[in-house]
């Protein structure tokens, strides 16, 4: 196997800000993993609150290239039992290796990731899109921008969340679904859950910090009258049991688990568990986004609007359209990388 790594820096139509920062340009890294012939692409985006930046994914991609040139490829679960060992501490990279063994897997194979799962493409939900955190005519703005997306996610944790909440419900017959980001209390959860209810918001993603002690998880898991789905306290395969009886559901990204292999895994977890599963993203190309979307037949919530919101990007892949996820197209993950990368 051989392995080549690209650093991208995608613009992004607008400025992005959640209750943590913001960005005008993310930085990203996408990988093409070569074997007899084929290749498969793979991407994991920088992450200042995960610690992963570009160069620190790079670094630890270069570390394994060697030793990646000695590996023969078999099925993308069997090298991601041993490239976890290397990349123990870089779930982004074995991530971003993960995915290209997936499309690299597919294409050698004559299929789709999805497929080779045993799904059909039919019944996905659709994906939301992302309001980021402004002023309330700039949100308001935003969300017009937004016209035929029938599903938003609205990024909260400011001290005017419900007022941004009621502005948007009168500007929008859009389900709406929020993102705290970890800046809330438990008393605020439960008095926004409220509220949110009356204003028929269907759930609330991450309200308290990932490190909240459990007690405080479950007064919200109880007593919020919306349901809650975990995001930043469900990173890896083993949170999924964690987050039994704390949330309501479950947000798997794959650079967070380290990839499609493991993401599958933990859908069975959580369906086993009766946990409401999600697949989210970060600010990503449709490298990634395609990857991410061969969960989307098992799934209850999808929210992979990453590309949508770049102004342009370096793949072209699964899209996501007013809601709409398309249906991988081709081999593998279903994407091809532009000539020029942006
Ligand atoms: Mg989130």
């Amino acid at each position: 196997m051989r392995l080549e790594i690209n650093r991208v820096e995608m613009p992004l139509r607008n400025v992005f800000r959640i209750s943590r920062g913001e960005i005008s340009v993310q930085e990203t890294v996408i990988v093409q993993l070569y074997d007899n012939g084929e290749s498969g692409l793979g991407e994991a985006t920088q992450s200042s609150y995960y610690t992963h930046s570009a160069d620190s994914i790079i670094d630890s991609l270069k570390q394994l290239e060697q030793e990646l040139r000695e590996w023969e490829f078999t099925t993308p679960e069997a090298l991601w039992e041993v490239a976890e060992e290397r990349l123990a501490n870089d779930y982004f990279a074995l991530s971003a290796l993960d995915q290209a063994a997936h499309d690299l897997y597919g294409k050698r194979h004559r299929t789709s990731v999805f497929e080779r799962k045993g799904m059909n493409w039919h019944n996905v939900p659709q994906s939301s899109i992302t309001v980021s955190i402004a002023s309330i005519p700039q949100m308001i703005e935003e969300l017009q921008g937004f016209a035929g997306w029938p599903i938003i996610k609205v990024k909260l944790g400011t001290s005017d969340d419900l007022a941004i909440i009621q502005a948007l419900r009168d500007s929008s017959d859009a389900v709406i679904r929020v993102d705290a980001n970890c800046a809330w209390t438990v008393e605020e959860t439960i008095r926004n859950s409220i509220e949110f209810a009356s204003l028929g918001v269907e759930f609330i993603e991450q309200p308290l910090p990932a490190d909240a002690p459990v007690a405080s998880k479950r007064v919200v898991f109880e007593e919020s009258a919306l349901p809650i789905i975990a995001d930043e306290s469900c990173q890896r395969e083993d949170d999924v049991r964690e987050c039994d009886g704390l949330f309501h559901g479950i947000n798997i990204k794959l650079c967070k688990c380290g990839g499609l292999t493991p993401a599958f895994r933990m859908l069975d977890e959580a369906n086993s568990r009766g946990l409401k599963t999600m697949v989210g993203c970060m600010i990503e190309s449709e490298v990634a986004i395609s990857a991410a979307a061969q969960l989307a037949p098992r799934l209850d919530y999808v929210d992979l609007d990453g590309a949508a919101l770049l102004a342009r990007q370096p793949a072209q892949g699964v899209k996501v359209q007013h809601g709409k996820i398309s249906r991988p197209s081709g081999f593998g993950c279903g994407v091809t990388l532009n000539t020029t990368l942006v």
